[in-house]
């Protein structure tokens, strides 16, 4: 007898593998593996999320209507065009799933956020790999994979896992480069990272441009990644397209709530954004300093640093030996980055520890 056969598209997907949070022995040590704030959580949000135990025997708002107001207010966007998801991963998921399908094609840089693969052949569609220039987005590259086929394209700025950034007259480039038939979705997910000065202007274009798509997330500088939490900007066909697929209830009461306060506290996103520039600043001139045990530090402008390893330490030795000394970082073979060693921007004691640890292991 025949079992069921899952499509061969999804047994074509390499499954997506988390940041891990314990070591091999299930040490619970410091985790600088999945971008995650070191400065916590907005008191506010807490305490918004606290309230949601008055109506857990109810169903979420499913227009999740507050949270698009206080969206739209920090922004100065249209709530109705508005998107929410479980994490920007759904909404990343709403775009390939409303624009592509099988025999079209999504174009995502070579070191790209490892969902776009997996949201491109969930539904069928095929994945072109756009070269990298030395490590970053690529703007050329992208245009010369464009075809009758593509569908959409994805870029995240700054990008994951290299934290490399295209400025403002790249992504203009970028996008009046593109036919009017493909949807770029931009990943904001580390945008407030940014100086204001750095913004890409992807909002301003998702407000004019009817194929241009910006996805956000609370889970980065908001702190709220452990309720699931993104949304996204486009057109209103797009939003209506997308609102047709999602899941009725994706959004959760608490993460509401919480959402809605964090994205209030100016303060709080304020001070995550300083305590990192200032410690990825240190971190990545520590980083120099070890140049001559062959590590080099990609130029980031997100929450985390991509640190290349070209000595005779490699980069999975290094990856095991910071595991033994208590600090876990993303080592990605996976992604064609056994070359390099991703690390969050943690706690003060967290930068410091790591950069130590990091000395003593290669020798610098
Ligand atoms: C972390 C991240 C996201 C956000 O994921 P959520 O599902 O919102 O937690 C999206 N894109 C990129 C590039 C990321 O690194």
């Amino acid at each position: 007898m025949n079992a069921p056969a899952p499509k061969p598209w999804i047994l074509d997907i390499a499954p997506y593998v988390p940041g891990r949070s314990k070591t091999d022995d299930g040490r619970q040590v410091a985790k600088l593996s999945s971008n995650e704030n070191p400065l916590g959580t907005s008191p506010h949000a807490r305490a918004a999320f606290a309230t949601a135990d008055r109506s857990l025997e109810r169903y979420p708002d499913p227009a999740a209507a507050d949270l698009r107001v206080a969206i739209g207010q920090a922004h100065g966007l249209d709530p109705a065009r508005i998107i929410y998801g479980t994490g920007s991963d759904e909404v990343l998921h709403l775009a390939a799933g409303a624009y592509a399908g099988q025999g079209d094609e999504v174009i995502f840089v070579r070191y790209g956020f490892a969902v776009y693969e997996i949201a491109t052949r969930r539904v069928g569609a095929t994945p072109v790999i756009a070269p990298d220039k030395d490590y970053a987005t690529d703007v050329d590259a992208i245009l010369s994979c464009v075809t009758e086929r593509t569908r959409v394209v994805f870029v995240a700025n700054p990008n994951n896992p290299t934290g490399t950034y295209a400025a403002r007259s790249e992504i203009a480039r970028l996008h009046a480069g593109l036919p009017s038939h493909v949807l770029l979705v931009l990943d904001q997910a580390y945008a407030e990272y940014l100086e204001p000065a750095e913004d890409d202007h992807g909002l301003e274009l998702a407000k004019t441009q009817p194929n241009v798509l910006v996805t956000r997330t609370f889970s980065k500088i908001h702190g709220l990644a452990a309720e699931r939490i993104g949304w996204g900007y486009g057109s209103a066909e797009a939003i209506d397209a997308m609102h047709r697929i999602r899941a009725p209830f994706n959004v959760t009461t608490a993460g509401q709530q919480a959402a809605i306060a964090a994205i209030r506290d100016k303060g709080f996103v304020e001070a995550s954004r300083a305590h990192n520039r200032q410690w990825r600043t240190w971190f990545e001139g520590e980083i120099a300093a070890l140049g001559n045990a062959g590590l080099r530090a990609v130029p980031s402008k997100a929450n985390f640093v991509l640190v290349l390893f070209d000595g005779p330490v490699s980069a999975g030795d290094a990856y095991q030996a910071l595991m033994g000394r208590g600090y876990i970082v993303r080592w990605l073979p996976g992604q064609g980055l056994a070359n390099g060693l991703r690390i969050s921007i943690g706690t003060e004691a967290e930068v410091r520890g790591i950069a130590a640890a990091l000395r003593e292991i290669v020798g610098g």
